[in-house]
């Protein structure tokens, strides 16, 4: 059975997983990583804030971390869903979709987060192009340009503050009661972003520019991006079905390094965890991996020290 086994099975191959799966390589360790290939930046168009990929294609920064792998042979990579995983004395037992079971010491889940989009009618044909969810990852291509921000309330106001370092041409559209008190909207007034409850019919532009915003009382609103407020869950079930506990972000409870005192052998990071940029997530991998290969190196060592004892 030892032989048959992986050392490591890592579900997701986004930058968490093939960041593990390097280092996992370069320890020697047989790995199988397994991914459906539904990375959560898929809509958009290019990777910012990575030191020296600046700008690159989401895809292309996956293709180059695939290419990377190869010259480590003892790791498997696989187009493929992992549908269960369950726990069986001290290892790990995988099902995959087409039914195959696989064996493993260690399970590393890098399985990332799906984002909930606002319901906004036009809003898919320019997510990840126009309209986007995160400042830092896409404010610096739309500085000085005419932006709006889709939110209310507290998320919306903190968001809105921020956006403006990168626009001082802002508008909140709120689409419906802005849930601002006065001393907000005297700020909002005194920085110049303008606060609109009108409510939202649907987004317009021309193939993936947003142009204008139309709202149900035949306003608009010329735009040049729209950033909105997203919530998010986990892309898979795999660990609630081992056993995991989530927060009530729906992130995973991070316990101390990676490694699940519950369940024994199960790590998990990246987007599942905690919002991360992409540099982050490869960070987390890398980190991960580490402690995995380092509690293999203890197994291995306590049964090397086993195998030196005399038998009574
Ligand atoms: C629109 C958008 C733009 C962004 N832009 C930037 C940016 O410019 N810069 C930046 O640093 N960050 C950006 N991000 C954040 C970035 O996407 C995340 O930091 C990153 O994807 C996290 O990596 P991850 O490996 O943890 O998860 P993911 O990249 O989501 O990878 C998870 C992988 O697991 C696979 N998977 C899930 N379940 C299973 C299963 N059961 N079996 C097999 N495989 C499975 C998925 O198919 C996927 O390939 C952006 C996010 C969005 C939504």
């Amino acid at each position: 059975m030892e032989n048959d086994m992986y050392d490591a099975i890592i579900v997701g191959a986004g930058p968490t997983g093939l960041s593990a799966a390097l280092w996992l390589g370069r320890c020697r360790r047989r790995v199988l990583v397994c991914d459906t290939e539904r990375p959560r930046n898929s809509a958009s168009q290019a990777l910012h804030g990575f030191l020296t990929r600046d700008g690159i294609a989401p895809a292309e920064f996956l293709r180059l971390g695939r290419e990377q792998l190869a010259p480590y042979t003892t790791v498997e990579l696989r187009t493929i869903a992992v549908t269960d995983a369950e726990r069986v004395e001290e290892h790990f037992r995988v099902t995959l979709a087409d039914h195959t079971q696989v064996e493993t010491r260690k399970l590393l889940l890098a399985t990332g987060v799906i984002d909930e989009l606002p319901l906004l009618d036009g809003l898919e044909q320019f997510y990840g192009s126009s309209v986007f969810h995160c400042p830092y990852c896409d404010g610096w291509e739309w500085r000085d340009q005419p932006l709006a921000l889709y939110g209310a309330g507290e998320h919306g106001r903190a968001m809105a503050l921020q956006l403006r370092q990168w626009s001082h041409d802002l508008v909140l559209c709120t689409d419906g009661p802005a849930e601002l008190d006065a001393a907000d909207l005297a700020l909002f007034s005194r920085l110049g972003i303008g606060v609109c409850e009108d409510r939202i019919a649907h987004l317009e532009g021309s193939a993936e520019q947003l142009e204008r915003i139309v709202f149900r009382n035949g306003k608009v609103l010329a735009r040049r991006a729209l950033f909105v407020i997203t919530h998010e869950h986990q892309h898979a079930p795999l660990a609630q079905r081992l056993g995991y506990r989530f927060s009530p972000n729906r992130l995973m409870l991070r316990t101390e390094g990676y490694e699940q005192p519950d369940i024994p052998g199960l790590f998990v990071a990246g987007n599942s965890v905690r919002n991360l940029w992409v540099i982050g997530a490869a960070a987390e991998g890398a980190e991960a991996a580490f402690l995995l290969n380092r509690s293999l190196l203890q197994e291995d060592l306590a049964r090397e020290r086993l195998a030196l004892m005399p038998l009574s």
